[in-house]
C-alpha cells in the first residue's frame, strides 16, 4: 500500500492507495492545518492524522510520501520557498521522521501534481506513452514539475521545473523573488487581472475577462487574453527547448482557459526551434486530489 499526505495551507489530507499498478483509494482523511498555531502544531497535526488513519484503516505505514508547499533544500535538508512561511528554514523531513519513526519521501506540491497526472491522471487516461512530462501550475503563482520515466527530477537545488521565475519580459515588472519580469509576473492569475486593470481602470475577475474576450466586445479583454496566450507560448517554448516534453499538463485556475490550448500552443509553435510542435497539451484530470495522489506515488518503489 502507498501512503501519501498533502500539506495545504488550510488542510492536511492523507490517502492510502492500493498499489502503484492499481492506485485505488482505500482510505482518505482530512484534518485542518491550523498553520496560525505554528510549525510544532503542524507536526502534531500530521502525527494525529497518521495515528487516526492507522487506527481506522487497521494498517500502519512503513514509509510515507509527503507533498509540501515549498521545497526541501537538498544541501541543508531544510524547507525553503514555501508560501506557508512557518515551514521555511525548518528541518521538516527529519523532524517528521523523528516523530513518525518511519522514512519520509518529500516533494513540493507542483512536483506531486506532475507525478500524479503522469501516472494516474491526464497522461495515463489518454494512453500516452510519455517519457517526459512537464506538469505546470498556472494559478495565483506559477510553478511546475518535471517527470522523466515516472520519476520527479528535483534537481541540484530542488528547483527542477520551477519555470515561474525564469525571465520572460520586463513588462511584468518586479516580482516578490527579487527579480523582475518573471514568468509569474505575466502569466499568473493576479498579474493577468492587474494587466486588464492597467488598461481599463476596472478590477475584473479573470473568468469574466475571458468571457468578455469571447463575446468580442471588449478590446481590453481581448488584448489581455492574447497577451496571456502569446507569452504562455513564449515561456513554454523555453522549457520545450530544454527538456522537450512529450506532454504538458496545465493545472491551476489559469490552466482552465481553453485559449491556452489553441492560441497558446500556436504561440509556442512560433517560438520553438522546430517546424512543427508535437507536444501534447492536456488539462489535468485529478482536480484537488493530484497533490495527495502524487505524494503517495512518491513511495511507489
Ligand atoms: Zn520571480
Amino acid at each position: 500500500m502507498l501512503w501519501g499526505i498533502d500539506l495545504g495551507g488550510t488542510k492536511i489530507e492523507g490517502v492510502i492507495l492500493d498499489s502503484a499498478e492499481n492506485p485505488k483509494v482505500l482510505f482518505r482523511k482530512r484534518m485542518p492545518t491550523e498553520q496560525e498555531q505554528g510549525y510544532k502544531h503542524i507536526l502534531n497535526q500530521i502525527l494525529k492524522l497518521v495515528t487516526s488513519m492507522s487506527e481506522e484503516a487497521g494498517v500502519s505505514p512503513d514509509k510515507i510520501g509527503i507533498g509540501t508547499p515549498g521545497t526541501l533544500d537538498p544541501k541543508t535538508q531544510k524547507l525553503k520557498n514555501s508560501n506557508t512561511t512557518c515551514y521555511n528554514g525548518q528541518p521538516f523531513k527529519s523532524d517528521l521522521e523523528h516523530i513518525l519513526k518511519i522514512p519520509i519521501v518529500m516533494a513540493n506540491d507542483a512536483n506531486c501534481f506532475a507525478l500524479a497526472e503522469a501516472k494516474m491522471g491526464a497522461v495515463k487516461s489518454h494512453g500516452i506513452k510519455a517519457e517526459v512530462v512537464f506538469g505546470v501550475i498556472l494559478g495565483t503563482g506559477v510553478g511546475g514539475g518535471v517527470v522523466v520515466n515516472d520519476k520527479i527530477i528535483g534537481g541540484k537545488h530542488g528547483i527542477g521545473g520551477e519555470w515561474g521565475h525564469n525571465h520572460l519580459d520586463d513588462s511584468g515588472g518586479p516580482c516578490y523573488c527579487g527579480q523582475a519580469g518573471c514568468v509569474e509576473t505575466i502569466l499568473s492569475g493576479p498579474f493577468t487581472q492587474k494587466y486588464y486593470t492597467s488598461l481599463t481602470g476596472k478590477e475584473v475577475h479573470l473568468k469574466e475577462i475571458v468571457e468578455l474576450h469571447r463575446a468580442g466586445m471588449d478590446t481590453a479583454a481581448t488584448k489581455t487574453i492574447n497577451r496571456l496566450t502569446h507569452y504562455f507560448g513564449k515561456a513554454i517554448s523555453v522549457v520545450i527547448g530544454i527538456i522537450d516534453p512529450d506532454v504538458v499538463v496545465i493545472g491551476g485556475g489559469v490552466g482552465n482557459i481553453d485559449e491556452l490550448y489553441t492560441d497558446g500552443v500556436q504561440s509556442a509553435k512560433d517560438f520553438i526551434f522546430n517546424d512543427d510542435l508535437e507536444t501534447i497539451f492536456l488539462k489535468p484530470e485529478l482536480g484537488d486530489s493530484a497533490g495527495v495522489f502524487g505524494a503517495a506515488m512518491l513511495v511507489a518503489d
